[in-house]
């Protein structure tokens, strides 16, 4: 290793992507002086050689210069990320208490992680000649691939990068090139970001209601300057329209948008309104991509290439050239919280990084967090609403239907499938929730109790019984369906409780001239197969649509008119504070699926708790009265977003060892304890076995966050020094969404 003996060693403190709450000291290269802080280096690291980061140039180490190894090589020249987005890592490190190094290298796409190379082959766009804009696609009748690829251009009247012609149709490539040979259709230079045509949209935007007037002003306003604005509108209400007419007003100003959706099925249709309305590039990052095409996007917005982002949760980090706008849709969606590793809330960490960019953030949805809520009722968030829905749809009436001493099928009343049968006759569409997926969620031998158990977790074994299967849902562990009872050999297994699979099966029977479509994570394992229902349901095609909490989420189903919740009862009782919040959330957008074009929509929710306050709140008074409500309880109870919390678990192959350690941790932070925080625990986590591992947790919760955070900031590198915490698996969730 050269040593530098006469110049004073500068020393590069790199943030290098491992799990120790630490920084590491390397010798600068020779061209240090191009290096800048966000920058990435390869280094050697033990045995081999790792991707870190600049966080700081120093002239002293605490390492004798001769136990300093030296930087290899600065990758990146100048930096890829701007001062402001090292500013939000280094605060998202502080806030989450993650090792700074796996949460700068959470901001880059994977591709770039572990692979040097930005150098990005610029993609191939491709755009009508004078002649193909003129040309009558009727002429190329007996080429009807070309054709269509003729008439996608004519529709579009702008350039079409090889990546979308691809996601459009993978067959492009050979009629394209026919059709270049006939001077209709050129390659082109890709846009530019300034390219005047930057900010036409197509067709024009909609008249809006003066409701959607006032959300558009107040956001466009802001433009240039920092703001939180809370848009709340109903299902159908027009949040998406005024999200565009937001969007073309930041486009045309030059600056890129940032839009943030909960879910990766969501993209496809947002992706589709966004490229009908604007002629700008647009990049889409999500989990279903290559790594090489989020590279791309990533690479594309930061060198402002594209326009407009639309991801999910990890595309928030995504560098902008030129940041303008930063919008999360569905903004309550507990997807927006990462679950494991480094534990952000995409939500807050957008409020804060349009804070840094000096940038307005808008948050939309028709179920806000109660979160969000209070912060708009203190005003720190500006609440927009749009209370109707736009257009000529109607809203949907609500109705609680009691089956107490009632008959039931398979989990359907007689009442429910006299409606079901009343709206199959009008040729219209019927949903069914349920969010249980598989056949049955317990197997019980009638002779002698026995229960099918996962082996590995505290949990029943659910049956599957098109696989004929018995599968945990936890550990994913399945095992064949067995035909006798291993306990007792002789009793009759029988299946208690409801499925969708068990659902399917009666309704397949009670209506076989119908078409019955399933979606649920066991239906639509498929790739593409979602995007195939989705697309037979709203051409009519399918009667009856069943299933899970995927139909919650966003999509547009504007011929079912009777929409049923199969069991909203299994919701009401939970041991976790969020769980009516999230049972209001998913009983409002589940409704929000009826009757989204002309006609009206009826909901019908089976309970044997039809006076429930929960239900009766909702349904008499709405969503914003259950959320009034619902803060209030827990303005009473001092519990989040009245306190602040942070959950510490910790798992083991033993039930001792992570329960001594969270003591351990215990009593380190009572010590540490000025302040007023609470330590409660530790306690067994309510699934106190998971795949194998014995689970315990620890719960800090405290009146101020400054507190809160002051006691974790002193508490976490001391854990991290503890011989107990290497035999256990820790880990902290700070602003935990589920205590599980
Ligand atoms: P949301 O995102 O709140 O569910 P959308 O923006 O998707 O609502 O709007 C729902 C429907 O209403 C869409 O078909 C949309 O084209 C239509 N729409 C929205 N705003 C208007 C308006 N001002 N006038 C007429 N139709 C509208
Ligand atoms: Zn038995
Ligand atoms: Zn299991």
């Amino acid at each position: 290793m050269a040593k530098l003996h006469n110049a004073p060693a500068l020393i590069f403190r790199v943030a290098i992507p491992v799990p120790l709450y630490r920084l590491f000291d390397y010798l600068a290269p020779a061209d240090a002086d191009s290096a800048q802080l966000g920058a990435r280096l390869e280094v050697p690291f033990g045995k081999t050689r790792k991707i870190g980061f600049l966080v700081d140039i120093v002239e002293h180490s605490e390492l004798p210069g001769d136990k300093l190894k030296q930087v290899l090589r600065i990758l990146d020249i100048p930096a890829l990320l701007s001062a402001a987005d090292l500013q939000l890592l280094h605060w998202a490190s502080r806030y989450y208490h993650h090792p700074l190094g796996e949460v700068i290298s959470a901001a880059f796409p994977v591709a770039l992680r572990r692979n040097s190379s930005v150098a990005m082959p610029a993609e191939k766009h491709y755009g009508l000649t004078g002649m193909g804009l003129l040309a009558d696609s009727g002429q190329l009748k007996r080429a009807p691939k070309q054709k269509v690829v003729l008439e996608k251009f004519q529709a579009h009247q702008h350039l079409l990068s090889a990546s979308a012609l691809s996601q459009w149709d993978k067959n492009w490539r050979v009629p394209v090139q026919q059709l270049i040979a006939k001077q209709l259709v050129q390659l082109a230079a890709a846009p530019e970001l300034a390219s005047p045509s930057f900010a036409l949209t197509q067709p024009a935007a909609l008249h809006c209601n003066p409701k959607q007037q006032l959300a558009i002003d107040a956001v466009c306003s802001s433009l240039g300057q920092f703001g939180v604005f809370l848009l709340e509108g109903v299902t159908g209400s027009g949040k998406t329209e005024v999200y565009m007419q937001i969007i073309s007003a930041a486009l045309a100003r030059g600056l890129q948008v940032l839009v943030l959706v909960p879910e990766i099925t969501l993209t496809p249709q947002l992706e589709e309104r966004f490229r009908r309305r604007f002629t700008v590039n647009i990049a889409v990052s999500h989990s279903k991509l290559t790594d090489n095409q989020r590279r791309d996007a990533w690479l594309h917005i930061q060198q402002g290439r594209s326009a407009l982002l639309l991801g999910t949760r990890s595309a928030l980090f995504t560098p902008l050239k030129h940041p303008g706008l930063i919008i999360l849709d569905e903004e309550h969606d507990a997807s927006f919280k990462q679950q494991e590793g480094f534990r952000f809330s995409a939500r807050d960490v957008a409020v804060v990084r349009g804070k840094l960019l000096n940038i307005p953030v808008l948050l939309g949805s028709a179920t806000p967090s109660l979160e969000s809520l209070h912060n708009a009722a203190h005003q720190r968030y500006q609440w927009l609403e749009l209370p109707e829905r736009a257009g000529a749809a109607i809203a949907p009436a609500l109705h609680l239907l009691d089956i107490r001493n009632k008959k039931m099928q398979e989990g359907l009343s007689a009442a429910l499938l006299e409606e079901i049968q009343k709206t199959l006759d009008k040729q219209e569409q019927v949903l069914l929730f349920l969010n249980r997926r598989g056949f049955a969620p317990t197997l019980i031998c009638h002779g002698c109790g026995w229960v099918a158990r996962c082996l590995h977790c505290d949990a029943n074994l659910v049956i599957h019984s098109h696989e004929r299967l018995l599968r945990c849902h936890h550990c994913g562990k399945e095992q064949r369906l067995p035909d006798h009872c291993p306990a007792c050999k002789t009793g009759v297994l029988t299946a208690l409780g409801l499925g969708t699979e068990r659902v399917e099966q009666l309704l397949a029977q009670l209506f076989s001239n119908k078409t019955i479509a399933r979606l649920d994570r066991d239906s639509i394992q498929r790739k593409g197969s979602l995007e195939n229902y989705l697309e037979q349901i709203n051409l009519g095609h399918v009667d009856i649509i069943l299933g899970t909490q995927m139909l919650a989420k966003g999509h547009h189903f504007p011929n079912v008119t009777l929409v049923a919740i199969l069991d909203v009862d299994s919701g009401l009782f939970s041991i976790d504070f969020h769980a009516a919040e999230k049972l209001a959330q998913l009983i409002v957008q589940v409704s929000g699926r009826a009757g989204r074009a002309e006609k009206q929509g009826k909901v019908i929710m089976q309970t044997r708790k039809p006076d429930h306050p929960l239900l009766t709140t909702l349904i008499n008074e709405g969503y914003n009265s259950f959320a009034k409500t619902a803060l209030a309880e827990r303005q009473l109870a001092h519990l989040p977003p009245y306190s602040y919390q942070a959950l510490l678990r910790a798992q083991g192959a033993d039930d001792s060892l992570p329960q001594s350690f969270l003591q351990t941790v215990a009593d380190l932070a009572q010590d540490l304890n000025t302040g007023d925080t609470q330590i409660l625990g530790p306690v067994s986590a309510p699934m106190a076995r998971r795949a194998g591992l014995y689970r315990h947790q620890l719960l800090f919760q405290s009146g101020k966050r400054q507190t809160l955070q002051r006691l974790l900031a002193e508490l976490i590198p001391k854990i991290g020094q503890l011989q107990q915490g290497k035999k256990v698996r820790w880990s902290l969730d700070v602003d935990p969404v589920d205590l599980y």
